[in-house]
């Protein structure tokens, strides 16, 4: 088994007809970066770095962090490192930040909107995501995002970081990136405008799923409704993707249904040719992405895409899908 899965982590990520593919890895620990190598990941397109909060009785210093993001780059040298800003809220509070128990908190004071209101927390991980930088190809991914103001915002915190670090002597590389999840549909309906003041999309389907069909993600009783291939998630793939090229700027997808066949098959079909999944699904994923030829993804994606119902899109990618997958 281990040694199937070197023979394909060694095997090009490229379909059938020549498109390439890049299949990176989701990481919630540093330490999985050696794994996520050896089953081929060609970088990390998504390092969620909760891990440095929760459960924990304060705040990591700069060092502390500093050093986890810079193993991560140093391990992927070469390859995109995409880091995300601390996702707090939702499900994941530390205990420190002693706050008053939320009503809806998928609604409620999460992700970039903690990182706004608290930014004495967060310049410490900009700041060290920015020495980081020197290690790597780096970019920043700013979690939960709404609208442009908010990446603006993110963005002004992160020059005057910069200019820290500058009069400290300290090296970082100004050519970073900086990019949004595109998790609500907030942020796929005006996506045209993000494309503007971010440098790349990377859409996280858990959470589109979740807020565009009203359907939290960790009720079990509504699993059956969490349908990523439901017709209304699948029009903002869609049209997240063509803004994207329009703009001319990287899409990416990294929620959990681009590591199912049907899933990767449609990103595909909708022209998103970047996919980031969990790494022990590399393997399997990168086999499914070398069968597939993209006018086939395309046109099952089209018919998909005319689909009435999350059964129906399903049947028209399966349909598609080669006998092989
Ligand atoms: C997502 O929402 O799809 C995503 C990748 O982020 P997370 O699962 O960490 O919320
Ligand atoms: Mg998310």
């Amino acid at each position: 088994l281990e040694a199937e899965v070197e023979d394909v982590a060694r095997l090009e990520s490229v379909t059938a007809d020549g498109q390439p593919v890049a299949l990176r890895a989701n990481l919630d620990l540093p330490v999985e970066a050696a794994n996520a190598r050896r089953h081929g990941a060609s970088g990390i397109g998504l390092f969620r770095t909760e891990f440095l909060v929760v459960g924990r009785n304060s705040m990591p210093g700069e060092e502390e962090q500093f050093e986890a993001y810079r193993r991560v780059a140093e391990a992927f040298k070469g390859d995109a490192v995409y880091i995300r800003l601390f996702d707090l809220g939702g499900d994941k509070f530390p205990a420190f930040l002693h706050l008053p128990r939320q009503e809806n908190p998928f609604l409620g004071w999460r992700a970039v909107r903690v990182l706004l209101d608290e930014p004495e927390l967060f310049r410490v991980q900009l700041r060290a995501i920015l020495r980081a930088t020197v290690y790597g190809d780096v970019r920043i991914l700013v979690p939960l995002v709404n609208d442009v103001d908010e990446v603006q915002r993110v963005r002004a915190m992160l020059e005057e970081e910069e200019d820290g670090l500058r009069r400290d002597g300290i090296r970082f590389n100004r050519g970073y990136k900086l990019g949004v999840m595109i998790e609500t549909p907030a942020a796929a309906l005006d996506a045209a405008e993000l494309a503007r003041y971010a440098d790349f999309f990377s859409i996280g389907t858990n959470d589109l799923v979740q807020y565009t069909l009203a359907v939290d993600r960790t009720n079990a009783r509504l699993a059956r409704l969490f349908n990523p291939f439901h017709p209304s998630v699948v029009r903002q793939l869609h049209s997240v993707s063509r803004v994207a090229r329009a703009a001319g700027i990287e899409v990416s997808v990294c929620g959990e249904v681009a590591a199912t066949s049907l899933g990767a098959f449609l990103c595909l079909g909708l022209d998103i040719t970047a996919l980031s999944v969990a790494w022990p699904a590399l393997p399997e994923l990168k086999k499914v992405v070398r069968d597939i030829r993209m006018e086939d993804a395309r046109a099952a994606a089209r018919r998909a895409l005319a689909a009435a119902n999350a059964r129906e899109v399903m049947e028209a990618l399966a349909e598609g899908l080669p006998d092989t997958v």
